[in-house]
């Protein structure tokens, strides 16, 4: 392992720095200015870490050529910092930064960084691109200190480009010619950054849930289908789950290359055409409807097997839309293909995250426990099942067994989990 040690002395006091001790996510003030035609960004980022009783250093992962000018946390006037070569697979480019922070332990660390470089290197299939036609930053960059260990965070960014270039983030947005803020209050789990000149932004509201569409070559025939279909979704979700997170944004990306990808409260989708959709619009349905639903299916930690309340309730809500809209059949369909794929995988309960089985097991099986245990219910009592997972924020395989036993009581729940543990 290549381990570089600096000592890094702060030449910097944070005097105006302070923040509410109440913070429940990390969260990102975030100062950006960019030149896309230059592949240039300039950062000035204060990450607010609550309380972390795990550890006792601070790591956080950043693109491999931007220049770190300035760092510190706290009032410490010096620390040690290691520096590596990424471990993680989708951030080849990236350079993993380890900050010892011993004494710490247990307190809300406050780390302010200041940055900049040119970003020329990434891999061909990546999704996050810089550049004058189309810039699309994120975590795959990434272009600000990233740790996936803080799976939910909030964000400000403050954003100063060109005038020609239109920037667009998730998030309430203020503008002004010269700059844009955006703040995300509602947790999310990456600060996806696009901007190009051709960007537009409809704002829409359906229901109680605000919807932003940012694109650059949609047609209203599109805009339209799209939010029609929308707002089928969100009328069975206003049914099924309590008011949650109503916000989310739509993003058309212009890359050729690497394909679509969701956060949560943002879905990034490059060929978005009219053709591709009328020709998929039931396959779509099913790719929104699950993305839609982890504005409620969030809260297990997704580093975990625990995932599978996150991701098997997100793709079983998905395979009832499908079966509102597109009848019975459609489903059984869908339910028959996951049957197939899961055959012979491992149980769910505590699977390997990292395995090769870990898709089949969170988007096949899980869907699958779970249509078994609607079966055995019935649909109406599955749907207050929901319900109550959701009002009562169940985050832990551990809790859901409780909401099940209160509700169809303990044979029942010592059945889903021989399920989970044996299936
Ligand atoms: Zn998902």
């Amino acid at each position: 392992m290549k381990n570089l040690l600096l000592i890094i002395f702060i030449t910097i006091a944070l005097t105006s720095y302070n923040r509410e001790d109440t913070i429940d996510y990390p969260h990102y003030d975030i100062k950006l200015t960019i030149e896309p035609e230059g592949h240039y960004i300039d950062v000035d980022c204060y990450l607010d870490i609550p309380n972390d009783t795990r550890v006792n250093t601070i790591c956080f992962y950043l693109h491999k050529q931007l220049l770190i000018e300035e760092l510190s946390f706290n009032d410490n006037k010096s620390f040690t910092i290691s520096r590596d070569t990424s471990d993680i697979r989708y951030m080849p480019c990236a350079t993993r930064y380890s900050l010892n922070t011993k004494g710490l332990k247990n307190k809300r660390v406050s780390l302010h960084l200041k940055y900049s470089g040119r970003i020329t290197e990434w891999p061909d299939l990546s999704a996050s691109v810089i550049g004058e036609r189309w810039t699309e930053m994120g975590l795959y960059f990434p272009w600000y200190p990233y740790n996936p260990d803080y799976t939910l965070f909030t964000y400000e960014v403050e954003v100063l480009t060109g005038d020609e270039y239109r920037p667009f983030l998730m998030g309430s947005e203020a503008m002004d010619i010269s700059w844009a803020l955006y703040k995300a209050e509602n947790p999310t789990n990456d600060i996806v950054f696009c901007t190009s000149k051709a960007l537009k932004t409809l704002k829409k509201e359906i229901y109680q849930y605000k919807i932003c569409l940012a694109y650059s070559t949609m047609s209203d025939t599109l805009i339209n289908t799209l939010t029609s279909d929308l707002r089928k979704i969100l009328s069975l979700y206003n049914k099924w789950f309590p008011p949650g997170g109503n916000t989310l944004c739509i993003v058309e990306s212009m890359r050729e290359k690497g394909g679509g990808y969701a956060r949560l409260g943002g879905i990034y989708l490059p060929g978005f055409s009219e053709t591709d959709y009328s020709e998929s619009r039931r396959p779509y349905t099913r790719y929104l409807a699950h993305e839609i639903s982890h504005l409620w299916w969030y809260r297990a930690n997704s580093n975990t097997w625990e995932d599978w309340l996150n991701e098997g309730f997100a793709e079983y809500t998905a395979l009832m839309v499908l079966r509102e809209l597109h009848g019975h059949e459609y489903f059984d369909e869908w339910i028959e293909r996951k049957r197939e794929q899961s055959e012979g995988s491992d149980p769910v309960w505590q699977y390997d995250r990292n395995g090769e089985q870990a898709y089949t097991i969170l988007y096949d099986k899980t869907p699958l426990l779970l249509f078994e245990l609607e079966q055995r219910m019935g649909i109406d009592p599955f749907k207050q099942l929901m319900w109550d997972l959701l009002i009562n924020n169940v985050s832990t395989t551990y809790e859901f067994k409780r909401i099940l036993t209160d509700l169809e009581g303990k044979e029942t729940a010592e059945w889903f989990e021989e399920m989970l543990k044996n299936y």
